[in-house]
């Protein structure tokens, strides 16, 4: 994947939403898009009106950049989404929210998807399938229910100040977290309603049905 590596705070302009990319700063006054709610660049304060076409990209766009995914890999994320029985849009987004990264932001052990990347990446965690711990230093890995996450001996005290900046949002109920152990456990594949997060799947969907 081509790294994004401008200003991540245009993206959640471009998009009109907030993407959560920076942690702390998102719930701050600080925030990009609080101060200056329109699109980046010379035009982006000119009124245009999308196209559909226009919407679906820009749903699909809103997805990858949220969960920070290439164009690539998204796109064969709803290749497995189309094979599997059920709504391929809800099939999609439990995909999503089955990666590492995620998980690791959802059990508040990151404050932001890109530190939780790169805090994968380092090895931070490790992870216990079948009663075999091993570490994962794989952001696109994909959990499963029964895993347990836990934080690597040598990383605790950092993941334990991100925790005590309370900057990560509540645990969703498919997952559980001792903050204190810094263990989290994957309890099911989380339905639609369990899934906290501002994309329109169906217009992704409708995106890729063109
Ligand atoms: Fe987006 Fe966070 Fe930047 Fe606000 S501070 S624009 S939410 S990345």
């Amino acid at each position: 994947m081509a790294r994004y590596t401008d200003p991540v705070c245009r993206l959640c302009r471009a998009e009109g939403i907030k993407l959560f990319l920076k942690g702390e700063r998102c719930n701050s006054n600080k925030c990009a898009l609080t101060r200056r709610n329109y699109r980046p660049g010379q035009h982006g304060q000119a009124r245009v009106k999308p196209t559909e076409y226009g919407i679906r990209l820009r749903e699909k766009q809103k997805a990858r950049r949220f969960y920070g995914i290439g164009e690539r890999q998204f796109s064969g994320y709803y290749e497995v989404a189309t094979r599997k029985v059920g709504v391929t849009g809800e099939a999609l987004l439990q995909i999503l929210e089955g990666r590492l990264d995620n998980v690791v932001v959802r059990l508040g052990f990151a404050a932001s998807r890109p530190q939780a990347r790169q805090m994968v990446k380092h090895g931070h965690f490790q992870l216990e399938r079948n009663g075999i711990k091993r570490r994962v230093d794989i952001p696109s890995f994909r959990v499963r229910t029964g895993d347990v996450l836990t934080v690597a001996e040598g990383s605790k005290d950092f993941v334990k100040n991100i925790v005590a900046a309370g900057t990560a949002a509540r645990v969703p109920n498919w997952l559980t977290a001792d903050h204190e152990q810094l263990v989290g456990k994957v309890l099911s594949v989380p339905t639609r309603e369990e899934i906290d997060s501002p994309i329109k799947e169906q217009l992704i969907v409708e995106y890729y049905s063109r």
